[in-house]
């Protein structure tokens, strides 16, 4: 099946009813730049309801989440504080090998004044952080030129047909050309929101989306039902 692009005009119609909650985004309760880099760390691998929860039980006990506090922190203490978010070990240990490597770059300010792709490069080093997380971060910190793809981006892009592969980099590539650059940040939480409500992991309410005339999963499925239904039909005409 060939990929196939759509148009911001589709989109933007499409998601034009779409609120954004901001309060369900665990990166709108995070302040400064290292903070919201564990915000989004704490959201990898579970949702942003379990991330919030860990990040002020984390935000209780520290008031201020800095690279300059963490590295003083016992690791048993981090994990206890973030288990609500899950994968606790693994994510104490990204955390503090974050918090060290802003202390040996002269910690947030130096890290603010990187530029956007020295910024990406400096987070992409550091074990335990992925694309979607750096992209998360820059795109607050930096108002870089990114767009972040999570799970919900991800199935949606591939649901549509527009890319069929799961590739971080296609996905990304693909919305960075329908949706206008100042509407990144925008669209990317839009998009999000739609496949939190609409375009849902299970259960996709189709019958609901503006953009089901357009979508392959969608086409798919309706031709499946008439396949099914048109079996039936000889079925019941046999045994007649
Ligand atoms: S038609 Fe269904 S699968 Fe396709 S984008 Fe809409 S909700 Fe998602």
């Amino acid at each position: 099946m060939k990929n196939y692009m759509i148009s911001w005009k589709t989109i933007e119609s499409a998601l034009k009813d779409i609120q954004i909650n901001n309060s369900l985004f665990v990166v709108s309760h995070a302040r400064n730049p290292f903070e919201i880099l564990v915000s989004v760390i704490l959201s990898q691998n579970t949702n942003d309801k379990n991330a919030i929860k860990a990040l002020n039980k984390l935000k209780k006990h520290l008031k201020k989440i800095t690279p300059e506090i963490i590295i003083k922190c016992k690791e048993k203490f981090l994990e206890d504080c973030i288990r609500p978010s899950g994968m606790q070990k693994e994510k104490t240990k990204t955390i503090i090998r974050a918090a060290k490597a802003f202390v040996d770059i002269g910690g947030e300010e130096a890290f603010l004044k990187l530029d956007p792709n020295a910024a990406r490069e400096f987070l992409l080093g550091i074990k335990g952080i992925g694309k979607k997380t750096a992209d998360v971060v820059l795109m607050v910190t930096h108002k870089a030129d990114v767009f972040p793809v999570d799970t919900h981006i991800r199935r949606i892009t591939q649901r549509l047909g527009i890319v069929h592969s799961g590739n971080y980099d296609e996905i990304s590539a693909v919305w960075k050309k329908i949706v206008p650059k100042d509407l990144y940040y925008t669209y990317h939480k839009k998009l999000i929101e739609f496949g939190r409500r609409v375009c849902r992991a299970r259960n996709p309410l189709c019958e609901l989306c503006a953009l089901r005339d357009l979508c392959r999963y969608y086409q798919k499925m309706r031709n499946t039902i008439e396949e099914l239904q048109e079996k039936c039909s000889t079925i019941s005409k046999v045994l007649r």
